[in-house]
This record gives C-alpha cells, structure tokens and sequence, in this order.
C-alpha cells in the first residue's frame, strides 16, 4: 500500500530551495545551521584515507552525500594505492564537492594478513601523513581553517561539522559505537575537560578515537615535523600521541554541549565475503564486474 506520495515534478521554479523546503521542511534545518552560520567561513579540511575494498564505494557515496550538507569543506581524500584510481576519481567526480585526491600505497609488510586481527596494522595512518604534507605545502599558517582525520565508514551527522568550526586551538567531543562501548567521551564542566568516560586502553592520555577531534591549521604548520607513527607499539596510541604532542588537557575545549552530544559515530565497514565469486570461477564461470575494479 502507497501510504504518501509527493509531487516531485521538477518544474522551471527559479526558487529550488524554497520549493525542496516546503516539500523537505527537516531540510531547511541543516541549510539554515551550516549554510547561514557566520562561523562557516571558517574552512574544514577533512583527511579520509580510503582503501579499496568491496564496500569502497557506497562508503565513499555515504559520505559524499553528508558532504552536500556542509559548505566551505575541503575533501581531502588519500587513497590506500599505487596511483590514484579511476574508480574513485569517478566516483568523486559524479559528486562534484571540492575535494582533492591523493594516494600512497600501504607497503605489504604494514598489511593486515588473513588471520590477523584488525587492529593488529595501522589502518590509513601513512595515507594521513600524506594529507598532513599537502597541507603543509599547499595551505598558510595564517588561514584559520581546521583540520579533521574523518574514516571513509563513519558515521557523521552535519551538526558535527558546525562543533569543529568552534575549535580554537584543538576541540574534543564524544564518539558513539565505539571502545566496545555504547559511546566513549571526555567528561567536561563548562567547556573544560577533567576525566575521560572509556574502558579499553584506558592508561592512555588522551583516550579517544580519531573521529572525536579537530585541530587548527595552525598547530599543524607548527608541528612541522609531526607524523602519524606506524610500528607496531604505536597502534592505538596514534591519537593519544597526536593530541600530547600539540595540547594539553588543560587546553583542549569541550564542545557538543560539554560532550552530552553524539554527532558522530565509530561504524565499521567489515569485509562482505563474496563467497559465490569462487563458486563461479569453480565452475569456470565469470561475470561483467562492470566499472567496480577499474
Ligand atoms: N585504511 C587504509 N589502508 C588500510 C586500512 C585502512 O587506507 O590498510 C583506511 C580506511 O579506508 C579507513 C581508515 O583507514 O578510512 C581506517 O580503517 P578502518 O575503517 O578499516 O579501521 P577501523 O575503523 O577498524 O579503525
Ligand atoms: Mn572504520
């Protein structure tokens, strides 16, 4: 049973907005909050690593389609290969959002093998490096913009993008799904940060996920030196490395709300075994994979 449908003819109005507004009114909300806030001169640069897995793209497609919501963002994309892809380029193209695209491939020794736990490699750590150089040599010190290390499978409402333009010198908030916990966060008074609210790994200094800060531009340039650690002892310190190395918790700022707020969240892509392919090259078959491995 069709319960409601819309007219969603497109006719020549010359006011789009006005006219999706009045068919969406939920949208009006995150126009009005990102396009009209006077703080969103104030540009984003978003690091996401990205490696070529079967769930690549509508990662990548999720993504992008949050991305239409935030103004003023520059999409700084590295991708975990030898060259940059076709596949993504396209991908990327077929959006049409301001973006960079960048690579640097993983070398093998630093790779997950088959039966190794995940969080066993750093997982896009030398990809953010990369994103750290181009800042570096293609933005000024001067610029107040921020910087944000997003993953390609997140989860990310617009309004975190509104609590990363409030950062001044590095910002910190809650992160949901996340240290095999419902949320992990600092617990804050007034702005401040005291404690932290996390389980696993909690003797780290900064105990947080990589999805739960931003940083000013300016700390990067002025760090010049600082680059995302790869051996082993340093997997799940990366953040709390980053963060002792450019602030202290005296310094750092509490946002969504004093972190009673979950704008993001921690999903993970895990691998789709696509266990019918063997089935098929067993049985001496084979498919159009079309443009997926471009
Ligand atoms: N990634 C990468 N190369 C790798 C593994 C991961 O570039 O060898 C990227 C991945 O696309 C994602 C980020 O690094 O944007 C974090 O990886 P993943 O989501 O697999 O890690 P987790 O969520 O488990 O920390
Ligand atoms: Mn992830």
């Amino acid at each position: 049973m069709i319960m409601y449908v819309k007219n969603t003819a497109k006719t020549n109005d010359a006011k789009a907005w006005e006219k999706l507004f009045s068919l969406y009114p939920g949208l009006e909300q995150p126009i009005r909050e990102t396009y009209n806030d006077p703080s969103s001169a104030r540009r984003i640069y978003m690091l996401t690593p990205t490696k070529t897995r079967s769930e690549q793209k509508p990662d990548l497609t999720r993504l992008a389609q949050t991305l239409y919501l935030i103004p003023n963002l520059l999409w700084i994309i590295i991708e975990d290969e030898v060259k940059p892809t076709l596949r993504v380029r396209k991908i990327l193209e077929s959006f049409n959002i301001p973006c960079v695209h960048l690579n640097y491939p993983t070398p093998s020794y630093l790779k997950i093998t088959a039966n190794q736990s995940y969080w066993r490699k750093p997982r896009g750590m030398l990809q953010k490096n990369i994103g750290l150089d181009w800042l570096r040599n293609n933005t000024q010190p001067t610029e107040d913009a921020l910087v944000y290390f997003a993953d390609d499978d997140n989860t990310y409402h617009w309004r975190i993008f509104r609590e990363i333009r409030k950062v001044q010198n590095v910002g910190v908030w809650p992160v949901g799904i996340v240290g095999e916990l419902l949320y992990e966060g600092p617990v804050c008074t007034k702005g401040k940060v005291h404690s932290w609210f996390c389980y696993v790994f909690r003797n780290r200094q900064f105990p947080i996920d990589m999805a739960g800060f931003a940083i000013h531009l300016r700390l990067i340039h002025s760090h010049k030196d600082y680059y995302f650690n790869v051996s082993a002892d340093s997997i799940g310190q990366q953040e709390s490395h980053i963060l002792s190395t450019m602030t202290t918790i005296d310094e750092l700022e509490c946002l969504a709300n004093d972190a009673s707020k979950i704008y993001v969240w921690h999903t993970r892509t895990i691998p789709t075994y696509l266990t019918s392919e063997d089935r098929l090259k067993r049985a001496r078959l084979s498919y159009d994979l079309l443009e997926e491995v471009v």
